[in-house]
């Protein structure tokens, strides 16, 4: 009996003879209900649309991470967007919270013009970049686009042609998925890439030209659609040139915050300082931006050094 509420990263490979010398590799998501953890009631519709598709491309592409860490997915927009701050953040453990700062006013102008605006329009133009942090010893990777077209899967194609030079084509797809008399956001999303060709491996132009001509007939329901199997999918797409699943993982919305850790932030502040954030009561509130909890932290507990 398959569950349909699993959210998952599929990775796959398309063509070849063996699956290690695949010319094409490739990573499916799918998330039926992790997306309205992070997204329910929390923002407009098209600024929770937005923030989904970087969620979708964290969780695609962090996987990629040969080793234990994290990439953040990050777009900062310009005066003429209404989101200044769009922030999706994913480990390799499969946990990915997300974050965006909006205005409310020129989001309802922009919505005046344009009832279905996509990334250009409420970021105003700006930036794309993804970091991977490798842990604290080591450095940030970092590399930029400019945010381009509808889609934040446009960006992140530039993204990899720009900064990797690698070949890759992205599909993001978020909707409200009906569910006991609501609704539910849900969304999917799949990314191919070339492998550099090789001696071992020969050729791969070919396969992936004719892999990206198939995912091009993908539709938004068929990455979202909880109740068909992304196995089944992916045959579907790529039967004809021979695809291969390698492995399933498991995608949560969760947010890493913590009181001990936010604790010892306001611990390295000075007397005064702590005693400028307090209000009133003698309390230093905070809020995640992530998650929207507030931690609530009497002036009296907070040691300073
Ligand atoms: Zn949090």
């Amino acid at each position: 009996m398959q569950n349909n509420t699993l959210n998952e990263v599929t990775v796959f490979t398309v063509g070849g003879t063996e699956t290690a010398l695949a010319p094409v590799r490739g990573r499916a998501v799918r998330l039926p209900n992790a997306l309205q953890t992070a997204l329910a009631d929390r923002y407009p519709e098209p600024i929770a649309r937005l923030l989904g598709e970087a969620m979708i491309i964290g969780a695609l592409v962090v996987q990629s991470l040969k080793f234990d860490g994290r990439l953040v997915v990050q777009c900062h927009g310009t005066n003429e967007g209404a989101v200044s701050l769009l922030m999706a953040d994913c480990t390799t453990q499969g946990h990915i919270r997300g974050y965006a700062r909006y205005d409310e006013d020129t989001l309802q102008s922009i919505l005046l013009d344009n009832r279905n605006p996509g990334a250009d329009a409420l970021l105003g133009g700006g930036t794309f970049s993804m970091t991977i942090d490798q842990g604290s010893d080591m450095d940030l990777y970092q590399g930029l686009a400019a945010v381009e077209g509808k889609r934040l899967s446009d960006c992140a194609e530039h993204f990899f042609k720009t900064s990797d030079q690698i070949p890759t084509m992205m599909r993001l797809a978020v909707g409200q998925d009906i569910e006991d008399g609501g609704s539910i956001w849900a969304g999917g999303g799949m990314m191919i890439q070339r492998i550099a060709e090789d001696d071992a491996r020969g050729e791969t132009g070919d396969v992936y030209q004719t892999a990206t001509a198939l995912m091009s007939t993908v539709t938004d329901a068929e990455l979202i659609d909880p109740d068909l199997p992304m196995e089944t999918l992916l045959y579907r797409l790529f039967n004809e040139e021979g695809v291969h699943v390698l492995d399933t993982s498991s995608v949560s919305a969760d947010c890493r915050c913590s009181r001990e850790r936010l604790l010892n932030t306001l611990e390295s502040f000075d007397a005064a300082a702590i005693a400028d954030m307090a209000d009133a009561d003698g309390n230093i509130r905070a809020k995640c931006e992530f998650c929207d909890v507030e931690f609530v932290f009497p002036v009296k507990d907070v040691e300073t050094a």
